[in-house]
């Protein structure tokens, strides 16, 4: 596939954050590999960017899809640093970090110091309404329940061996289920939060071990200079930022819009491969990423390699909807003294939980304004989605009346609708995700990335995006 120039040919697949990461870092590699090639992104919309997606408005920065990402998994953070953007990235709003959980009908604060399913600070857990005396005791005997077995298990089961059934269902399915639009009745403990398996592990109690990990955090807080970061970050223009600049810095000739890619098959000669469009056209590469969600990754590499595509298109997705409303601040009663909040599936309303974007990264709404971003998921309310925009505006518009006050017509209502983005980690996950590493291993100039696989997260794409250009690039060295 070398050209006439004695250069190598790659191509990325899939244009969101996964193969622009793919794509910026083999350019990188190669050039400091002296490795002589040349690089072609092939995304089938009309934009790059996948999920992530901002638009301003009137003076409103809005979040069509994520509105953040993690500052503790380094790759994100890293890939800023070496863009040079790190200076536009914000962190979360320093004097509202609380956020709150909806419970019969009424909107109260989570304890401080409460992570996910269990608290690091006992005074706050002691006082706060949201559990029952008995719901309390039961968390509490987490710190004698001995130790459970190696396997894998769902993040429910986990949660109510160690917690009770009121800590998963009044909290811990609310926060959990919100970050991975997923019933965490199915959700693999092992291949989404490990770090409560290490904490089982070393501290025999969940309880202990967050006590622990926040006394050891505010002796390191006091210890360490320099610039701290917040859990969360984003960029004072909004997370477009991120994919603007990468755009920017990959040559011109390297993004390709409205390709879609149908399939992909080893050339004749076993040296590289082909690439054939939905337009009939066909593009030859030594090196191909596929950085596709798994059921359209399955799709694509059917005839080369049958078995991989059967544990591809195992992976369940989930869809949901980010819905962004505005209101003049006025018009609604609550205060909005937090970051938002989520909603237990037993209340039976129609959004998951709801950010005060305003609030939480500052610059998103005029002022006198707020902005407010809910979300929904096919996982939970699957008639939703059979649902016309103006119908998922008036279901959110029902709830939030009746949680926030909201008195009044929103200034504007915008409605996105991410169809199967989101991977569905089930219990058993981490098995398949090997099978299908070690099918992928087998061809030779091939990688996948994507949030099918070690995590879903921005950070994690990034990363599984960088990491498939680096074994593209070994690949030509074998
Ligand atoms: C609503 C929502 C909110 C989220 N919030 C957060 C958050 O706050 N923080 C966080 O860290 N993560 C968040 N995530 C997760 C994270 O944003 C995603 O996992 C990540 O952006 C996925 O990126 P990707 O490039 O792998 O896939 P995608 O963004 O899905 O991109 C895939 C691209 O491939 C293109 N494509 C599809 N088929 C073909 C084909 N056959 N040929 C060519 N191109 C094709 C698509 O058009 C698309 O552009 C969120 C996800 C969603 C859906």
């Amino acid at each position: 596939m070398t050209n006439i120039f004695n250069r190598k040919q790659a191509i990325v697949i899939g244009g969101g954050i996964t193969g622009l990461a793919a794509c910026y870092r083999l350019i990188a590699e190669s050039k400091k590999r002296g490795i002589p090639l040349d690089v072609k992104l092939l995304e089938a919309s009309e934009r790059v960017g996948g999920v992530i997606r901002t638009s301003k408005q009137d003076g409103f920065i809005i979040e069509h899809g994520p509105d953040a990402f993690l500052s503790v998994k380094p790759w994100a953070k890293a890939l800023c640093e070496e863009l040079g953007i790190e200076d536009q990235l914000i962190g979360t709003n320093p004097k509202e970090r609380r956020s709150f959980v909806l419970r019969k009908g009424k909107l109260y604060p989570v304890p401080e110091g409460f992570y996910m399913m269990a608290p690091a600070s006992l005074w706050p857990f002691v006082k706060t309404p949201i559990f029952s005396w008995l719901g309390k005791l039961r968390m509490g005997l987490d710190l004698f329940i001995p130790r459970g077995k190696d396997d894998d298990e769902s993040v429910e089961h986990f949660v109510k061996r160690r917690l009770g059934k009121e800590a998963f269902t009044r909290l811990a399915q609310p926060m959990i289920g919100g970050v991975y639009t997923t019933d965490a009745k199915d959700l693999s403990l092992k291949a989404t939060m490990p770090q409560f398996i290490e904490m089982e592990r070393e501290y025999g109690s969940i309880i202990k071990a967050l006590i622990a990990r926040k006394k050891k955090s505010q002796q390191s807080a006091g210890s360490t200079s320099g610039p701290r970061y917040s859990l969360f970050l984003s960029f004072e223009s909004g997370m477009q930022t991120l994919i603007d600049t990468l755009v920017e810095r990959l040559p011109d000739s390297c993004i390709q819009l409205g390709s879609k890619v149908n399939r992909v098959e080893n050339s004749p000669d076993g040296e590289g491969w082909h690439v054939h469009l939905n337009n009939q056209e066909r593009m030859d590469a030594d090196l191909v990423c596929v950085a596709l969600p798994a059921w359209g990754s399955a799709t694509l590499v059917e005839t080369v390699a049958p078995e991989l595509a059967k544990q591809l298109a195992s992976i369940p997705y989930a869809s949901s909807a980010t819905i962004n409303l505005a209101f003049r601040r006025e018009e609604v009663a609550h205060p909005l003294d937090g970051m938002g909040f989520v909603v237990p599936t037993g209340e039976g309303r129609s959004i998951l939980g709801c950010s005060f974007s305003h609030v939480k990264f500052e610059g998103r709404a005029p002022v006198d304004y707020v902005l407010l971003r809910s979300f929904m998921a096919d996982v939970f309310h699957a008639a939703l989605f059979n649902q016309s925009e103006s119908e998922l505006i008036e279901s959110v518009l029902g709830d939030l009346r009746e949680l926030l006050g909201i008195k009044g017509t929103p200034t504007f209502a915008t409605v996105s609708k991410h169809s199967k983005a989101m991977a569905q980690y089930r219990v058993g996950h981490l098995d398949v995700v090997s099978q299908i590493e070690a099918y992928s291993r087998k061809l030779r100039g091939f990688a996948l990335a994507g949030n099918a696989y070690r995590g879903r997260g921005i950070p994690d794409c990034i990363n599984s995006g960088e990491e498939a250009a680096q074994i593209l690039l070994d690949s030509l060295r074998d």
